[in-house]
């Protein structure tokens, strides 16, 4: 089965996270990964469901503040971190700590979804692989040991493709994702990647037909959850 990683982002209120888990009740496999805002995350966990954080801080803990420890995120029973969305790499500078926080993510047995990803003018320029390159290069430095097939996760997530609506041909995605598996392999790495960027109704199917692709990262639509289930029915 696919892995499906919902990345809620900043969204939803209480109340439509209640809602949210009464459309949702029973209707969601253990391949399904929930990314709620932090404040959210015991909700999901006291349904039973697999949680994970969006992002951890750079430190165990300390004299961070607005950050949320690894340790304390562990405690409340997250089995997932995304680590390096570029939002937070926009943001927050997180390109910079992205080694460090895998790093502690790892050694704490928590998984972790590393998200990398080139921009338009990148792409555009065929500058792809040689990003995506330096983005893994810079996760794995240091790192190997503490890495398998079962701890790390890549979502290969074109920048240009987030909240857009577009998504690359499926020929370009296709060869991006066997670039990236290629070279994973030269660090002895066999590692699942996952593509996101404006995933939904509309393309999955398409999308469904590149064979390397071991799952999705899922950001607008999977706020609702009535589209939500019928998108992830569709995959296999
Ligand atoms: C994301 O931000 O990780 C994402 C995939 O968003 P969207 O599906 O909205 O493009």
């Amino acid at each position: 089965m696919k892995l499906i990683c919902a990345n809620f982002k900043m969204n939803l209120t209480r109340n439509d996270i209640k809602n949210y888990l009464n459309v949702i009740n029973d209707k969601i496999k253990d391949n399904v990964i929930f990314f709620p805002t932090s404040l959210y995350l015991n909700d999901f966990k006291e349904e039973g469901y697999k949680i994970g954080s969006q992002d951890i801080s750079f430190k165990d803990f300390g004299s961070v503040t607005g950050d949320t420890s690894v340790l304390q995120l562990k405690d409340m029973g997250i089995n997932y971190t995304i680590i390096g969305h570029s939002e937070r790499r926009e943001y927050f500078n997180d390109s910079k700590y992205v080694n460090q926080k895998i790093n502690l993510a790892l050694k704490n047995n928590i998984k972790v979804v590393l998200c990398i990803g080139e921009n338009l003018n990148e792409f555009e320029s065929n500058q792809t692989i040689i990003i995506l390159k330096k983005e893994l290069d810079d996760a794995i430095n240091n790192n190997l040991d503490l890495i398998n097939r079962d701890n790390l996760i890549i979502a290969y997530e074109p920048i240009w493709a987030i909240g857009t609506g577009k998504i690359p041909t499926i020929d370009i995605l296709n060869k991006t994702i066997l670039e990236i598996k290629e070279y994973l392999k030269s660090y002895n790495l066999n590692l699942k990647v996952l593509y996101g960027g404006s995933v939904n109704l509309d393309n999955i199917e398409e999308l469904e037909t590149i064979n390397l692709i071991d799952g999705y990262l899922i950001g607008g639509a999977s706020l609702n959850p009535e589209k939500f289930l019928s998108l992830i029915n569709k995959v296999n």
